[in-house]
């Protein structure tokens, strides 16, 4: 049922499934229940894989030895309606989201995560990672609702993701960013791609615009300076004690104000370079 679908759990299932050289049998009616798992019919039989959130709807008991470890993810295989066993899934953090977020956090970036994941597994990786805060299995359309509240809170969002589920939010978003290795439909939904699915690129991508942002500033100031200074000159407001700016010389400073401007743009390259 798993090679029918796209989310990360059915590609880890996949690759485990491709190690052991496990014989897939044919299935039919196959159907992604949105946000909590999969099923079809195989050889006969109603089979459901699904979230921890979905046996608790469906008052089944969730096996206590289930979470030896409170990182995995783990989902539950119920063969006609009836619980057969599960799969445990270990997330792996990606050393470059660690990376990401201290840069955030050193630039009082606040982080929060949004995950389908069970609540242990979301505090697990939050902890570990020293996220702000994390809302734990979300439903795809709750995804858009915690957008909207921190908005309605006066936050700036930008939004990451990148599944079917989470184009709404990255549409509601003040920034979209879509991963580039994730789903066509949030990529088209987003302002920004990571080409290269590196979450340190969030973290560039924002240095970036705040290093242009204050060049755009210190510029503006440099060309305004000499303006404010040398158009009242050139008027003659110090004609009574003697100076008037001449063309000549305000030729002269107008071109040198381009060129300040245009050299302390090009700054932005050598202090972009050492990060
Ligand atoms: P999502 O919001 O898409 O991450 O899904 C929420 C939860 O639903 C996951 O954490 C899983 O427990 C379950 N789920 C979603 N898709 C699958 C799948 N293909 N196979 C197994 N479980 C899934």
């Amino acid at each position: 049922m798993e090679q029918s679908s796209e989310h990360p759990i059915a590609v880890g299932i996949i690759k485990k499934v491709k190690e052991t050289k496990i014989s897939i049998p044919k299935l039919e009616n196959f159907n992604a229940i949105t946000g909590k798992g999969v099923e079809a019919k195989v050889e006969g039989k109603q089979i459901k894989v699904v979230s921890p959130g979905y046996l608790r709807d469906k008052k089944i008991t969730i096996p206590e030895d289930a979470y030896s470890d409170a990182a995995e993810t783990v989902v539950f295989v119920l063969i006609d309606g009836k619980l057969a066993g599960y799969i445990a899934l270990a997330d792996e953090i990606r050393p470059e989201s660690a990376e990401a977020i201290k840069v955030f956090k050193k630039n009082n970036i606040k982080v929060l995560m949004a995950t389908g994941d069970n609540e242990k597994t979301a505090k697990a990786v939050s902890d570990k990672l020293g996220l702000d805060g994390y809302y734990a299995e979300v439903l795809p359309h709750q995804k858009v609702k915690i957008v909207k509240e921190l908005q309605e809170k006066g936050e700036f969002v930008a939004m990451t993701g990148d599944g079917v589920n989470d184009a709404p939010a990255l549409a509601q978003a003040n920034v979209g960013i879509a991963v580039g290795s994730g789903t066509d439909v949030a990529a088209e939904t987003a302002d920004i791609i990571l080409v290269n699915s590196n979450p340190q690129d969030i973290a560039n991508l924002i240095l970036f615009g705040k290093a242009t942002y204050n060049k755009m500033i210190q510029n503006l100031i440099w060309a305004t300076g000499y303006n404010v200074v040398a158009i009242p000159l050139a008027a003659g407001v110090l004609y009574s004690s003697g100076f008037v700016l001449g063309p000549a010389l305000g030729a002269v400073f107008m071109s040198l104000s381009t060129i300040i401007v245009a050299i302390n743009a090009q700054l932005l390259k050598r202090k972009l370079g050492k990060k």
